[in-house]
């Protein structure tokens, strides 16, 4: 016997899962957003509630205001919602809708992510300073509508490719194999750190590391509602990444955001047709999710020395982390260093949300969401460095509350000996 749900791929039809909705409103609880603004009613109405609405054939997509704009794309509510309903997902293509391909002109450049970075670092030094210039960020708020005090990110003068070519690390001894690195647009041209941590741990595990032609996963476009531009760049990743994968090599990132658009934002919210969409999602990996699986397998070296960091630090795991669905590796990767000792934050959200809390009219909302996680930063001492996987996450940490923020693969690093802290 089938039910109804059981017809389609569920997957595939992000908007019937509504009809999966009993009201609990545990989403609503879930949702970092809802708590602090009344320009947002909540993920069960604004989501399932909503969603019939957007499926009458009279009023066509529409719905009926304009308050899914203020969703930020988070994903808790899909998260926890114990029925299966993509309410994130959904969320996502009615604001697609919303905006119609009438995209402003502040949220088209905030998708250009990688195109900024193309640009920007080669004139690192004037670019950073004109982000710290108060008269210049008040100039690009009235103008553009990006909030004067949104933590921009910091263009490094040589992009980790360029490093990569002159410092590619060798795969020592035993040798594992091939695998290659999806650094993204951020581990190119602005978290270079990260990047360059990742490499030199998978090469210290006997990883011989390619770098793949690659573009921006497209995730800042798509959370902007240019979907067609979004689904442009995901089949030039995937025309470019599948042939890697055909060789036997696992994609690995250590972006969060962007190793979760592989693995589900390219099939749940872009429906990006292209033949080798699965079988990159099934072989792209999160960094700190390959080194445990290497360490389940008992094939990853653990030749790590104590790192003193002035006590207990604390590790914020990012909602697009979490909807990875993988646990939190990085806690368990803490485990194997001596002395480390490192307390699981119990906020939900930094805000940001990407691009969202860089939004004139979103910041303070973000600022607002990000307030419990900033609280425990300041309460475990801002003076030590804050462990979280995503780097606009980590930019609004330090705006928020002073302390410098890493990735995991930094401490892991670090902890090997490879990079110092
Ligand atoms: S958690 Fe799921 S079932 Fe409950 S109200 Fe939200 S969407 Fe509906
Ligand atoms: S994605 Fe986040 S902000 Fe949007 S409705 Fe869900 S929980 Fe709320």
């Amino acid at each position: 016997m089938t039910n109804l749900i059981n017809l389609f791929d569920i997957d595939e039809h992000v908007e019937f899962t509504a009809d999966l909705c009993v009201k609990c409103n545990i989403c609503t609880a879930a949702c970092p957003v809802a708590p602090v603004t009344d320009l947002f009613p909540g993920p069960k109405v604004v989501g399932p509630q909503w969603q019939r609405f957007r499926m009458n054939e009279e009023r066509g997509d529409e719905s009926p205001d304009k308050s899914v704009d203020y969703c930020s794309g988070c994903g808790m509510c899909t998260l926890v919602c114990p029925h299966g309903v993509k309410v994130m997902e959904m969320n996502s293509r009615a604001r697609e809708k919303l905006y119609d391909g009438d995209i402003p002109i502040r949220n088209r450049a905030l998708g250009r992510s990688e195109l900024m970075g193309k640009l920007g670092h080669k004139f690192a030094p004037l670019v950073n300073w004109g982000a710290t210039f108060k008269p210049a960020r008040v100039i690009a708020e009235k103008v553009m509508g990006i909030h004067r005090d949104a933590p921009l990110p910091n263009f490094k003068f040589q992009s980790f490719r360029e490093w990569f070519a002159k410092h590619k690390p060798h795969a020592e001894a035993p040798y594992r194999g091939k695998v290659a690195y999806f650094h993204a647009c951020a581990g190119n041209y602005y978290e270079t750190a990260a990047s360059k941590a990742a490499v030199l741990v998978l090469a210290h595990n006997g990883f011989d590391v390619v770098l793949p032609e690659q573009s921006c996963c497209g995730l800042p476009m798509q959370s902007n509602g240019e979907f067609e531009a979004a689904r442009s760049y995901a089949c030039h990743n995937l025309d470019r990444l599948a042939a890697y994968v055909r060789l036997g090599m696992p994609i690995i990132g250590a972006s969060t955001s962007c190793t979760l658009s592989f693995k589900s934002d390219y099939r749940e919210i872009l429906d990006v047709d292209h033949p080798d969409r699965d079988l990159v999602a099934a072989n792209v990996y999160d960094i700190s999710e390959f080194l445990l699986l290497l360490h389940q397998r008992g094939e990853l070296k653990t030749d790590f020395q104590p790192v003193d960091l002035g006590g207990t630090l604390l590790y914020h795991a990012p909602c697009q982390q979490k909807a990875h669905h993988m646990g939190q590796p990085a806690l368990d990767l803490f485990d194997l260093i001596p002395g480390m000792d490192v307390r699981l934050s119990e906020a939900s959200c930094c805000g940001i949300a990407g691009t969202y809390g860089y939004k004139v009219e979103k910041y303070d909302i973000g600022m607002a969401v990000g307030k419990a996680l900033f609280d425990q930063v300041r309460e475990i001492g801002s003076e030590k460095p804050v462990i979280c996987d995503s780097e606009t996450c980590r930019w609004q940490i330090t705006h928020a509350t002073g302390a410098r923020s890493v990735h995991p693969i930094h401490l892991i690093a670090a902890a090997y000996g490879l990079v110092k802290m």
